[in-house]
């Protein structure tokens, strides 16, 4: 680690947690993010603060007035961009120590294939089930941890998955059918919620990297901003799960 990198993640370092192997953990992980909206620019510049040494962006969406709401790597200057070259660029005027990819795709099966082989772990800050569904498959067929949130209105929601460990549960357990998506665009989103569950996806990131914390793998974590209750459910594997089930009689045969 170099002076620079030294000074800037002094404030980590100095936490026993995480010390100077930790912070050599997280500078040396790759991480995909998959979408650049309120939670992953939030998240993805946490992640960046930090030293995450390759962050891999993904989103296909332009910047729009009423993101800047919530969104606040996008300037007015920078509506009709793609979100994820702006968000790029402000992420490499804070940290400079650190790679950055970014992809101005929708998510598919073929980047999840290319780029999972390679990373640490995945962020999951898409809006729609079917997107979700996809990168869970792909999550458990590789072994790549997933954390996945979620915001609509008051409430904020936070899962992770980790199918390293056998008894994981994966998205598909706990969502077995695509929904229909609530989304913001129709029923709105409480700016100060959607910061504070992607700087709670970022935590949960940053303690998968370093192996420090207790785990919220077999947790939903529910988070209520009118007022301020959090629940912490049980979610176990479902031995029906058409995802996970399938892997692992296929690991067992
Ligand atoms: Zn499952």
């Amino acid at each position: 680690m170099n002076e620079t990198q030294l000074m800037h993640y002094s404030r980590h370092i100095l936490l026993n947690a995480i010390d100077i192997n930790g912070q050599e953990k997280i500078n040396q992980a790759t991480v995909l993010v998959i979408g650049c909206g309120g939670l992953g620019s939030a998240c993805a510049t946490i992640l960046a603060g930090a030293g995450v040494g390759q962050l891999i962006l993904c989103d296909h969406d332009t910047i729009e007035l009423s993101n800047l709401q919530r969104q606040f790597a996008f300037e007015l200057a920078d509506i009709g961009q793609a979100k994820v070259k702006v968000l790029t660029h402000y992420l490499t005027q804070r940290n400079q120590q650190i790679s950055i990819k970014a992809l101005h795709n929708k998510i598919s099966s073929a980047l999840l294939q290319e780029y999972l082989p390679i990373c640490d772990v995945i962020v999951d800050c898409t809006d729609n089930s079917a997107t979700r569904h996809l990168i869970n498959q792909y999550a458990v067929r590789f072994h790549v941890p997933l954390v996945s949130a979620s915001v609509i209105q008051f409430s904020g929601q936070l899962n992770v998955f980790d199918s390293r460990q056998t008894i994981s549960p994966c998205y598909a357990c706990l969502f077995p059918l695509q929904t229909d998506d609530r989304r913001c665009i129709h029923n709105g989103v409480f700016s100060p919620l959607v910061h504070l569950i992607a700087a709670a996806q970022a935590a949960e990131v940053l303690k998968l990297l370093v192996g420090f914390g207790h785990s919220s793998v077999g947790k939903m974590i529910q988070f209520e901003g009118l007022n301020f209750e959090t629940y912490r459910l049980n979610v176990s594997q479902n031995p029906n799960c058409s995802v996970c089930r399938a892997f692992h009689a296929k690991v067992d045969v």
